[in-house]
């Protein structure tokens, strides 16, 4: 047997066990035992382009060329099967997953896809989010230590024991700062590209919105949006006030969105069914009516249970199901009242 033939053999055997490998880690070869009731739909929207749902959560996927790329990819429970759904798209395999933000019900199965080979990729922000909200306990934990620490640093002040003291103060603090999660992911900032054949796509970060950094994705030949959580069609928005989301901000947000549309684009939201432009607006509409109505009956000076109990505001709304989904009619409210307590605080 000549060398390159030889070696031709020797490829050809690692290159199979490469496939089964990945065939196996990405899901494909047992779906089914996998599957434990979750079930991950595709459906097309066009040309390589298709967006996947779970529950009501969607994400999108590319099918290029050489590799697929998802947007999105879902919690830990529905990773597996959004992988399997994915090589039933296209014979190539995942190689990215980009996450439009931390929450969990679209970052949760990152760890799920770092095993099988996927690159994670998200905005450097979102990467911080994540770690901080995985940490949360610990981290809660750690802040209340170093106050007492530094607490009792003061009382201690220069002798053995403060020296002691600010020691531990020391470790506690790098242990703080020492931001790793239990998998790698690339991070960007602000902005990011993927040129692809026959497609573009642009990754933009807004701040301060759905939560402190939303990243949504613009394939820019197909004239598709992905959303994430910058749009929950049909229903009431989650900010998340503790990671720094803002109402203002949200609808800034989609007035940058609604700004890359024409009355052609599709737009895929993070939650809810596919929607072009003039759905987008008349979203933004509701939005700004009832931050609008909130904030008016905060001005006249009533309470929050007041307001809750005054149901002409989102009457309307209420009845098309917005209050049906993650949001209640009730913390939706409650929502817009502590933003206009913050813009206009009270007078004690
Ligand atoms: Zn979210
Ligand atoms: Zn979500």
């Amino acid at each position: 047997m000549n060398h390159r033939l030889l070696l031709s053999l020797i490829c050809g055997i690692l290159s199979t066990a490469f496939i089964a490998a990945q065939e196996k880690s990405q899901g494909s070869s047992d779906s089914k035992s996998q599957n434990d009731g979750v079930f991950v739909s595709a459906k097309k929207i066009k040309d390589s382009l298709y967006y996947l749902s779970y529950k009501n959560t969607n994400a999108v996927a590319f099918l290029g060329r050489d590799y697929t790329i998802l947007i999105d990819g879902f919690d830990a429970k529905a990773a597996p099967q959004a992988l399997t759904t994915a090589g039933r798209l296209s014979l190539n395999p995942v190689r990215f997953v980009i996450n439009t933000h931390h929450h969990k019900d679209h970052t949760g199965g990152n760890d799920y896809y770092s095993d099988s080979g996927v690159t994670v990729l998200c905005d450097q922000q979102t990467y911080n989010n994540i770690w901080a909200d995985v940490n949360a306990e610990v981290l809660n934990d750690l802040k209340k230590q170093r106050s007492e620490l530094a607490k009792s640093m003061k009382l201690a002040g220069k002798t053995e024991r403060g020296k002691e003291i600010g020691a531990k103060y020391n470790r506690l603090s790098e242990q703080y700062t020492d931001r790793e999660l239990s998998y790698p992911a690339m991070t960007f900032s602000d902005n990011f590209n993927m040129n692809l054949i026959n497609e573009s796509i642009l990754f933009k970060s807004v701040s301060k919105s759905h939560t402190s950094l939303d990243v949504y994705a613009y394939f820019e030949n197909s004239n598709v949006l992905a959303t994430g959580d910058l749009y929950f069609n049909g229903k009431y928005p989650f900010i998340d006030e503790d990671f720094k989301g803002s109402i203002d901000g949200y609808i800034k947000a989609i007035d940058e969105l609604l700004a890359l549309c024409n009355n052609d684009t599709v737009i895929v939201p993070g939650h809810g069914s596919l929607a072009s432009k003039s759905d987008l607006e008349s979203y933004k509409r509701m939005l700004e009516y009832t931050q609008k109505g909130v904030q008016m009956d905060y001005l006249l000076g009533k309470t929050l249970e007041e307001v809750l109990a005054n149901k002409t505001i989102t009457a309307n709304f209420d009845a098309q199901g917005y209050g049906m989904g993650y949001v209640k009619t009730e913390d939706y409210v409650s929502m817009l009242y502590r933003a206009a307590e913050k813009r206009y605080p009270r007078k004690k």
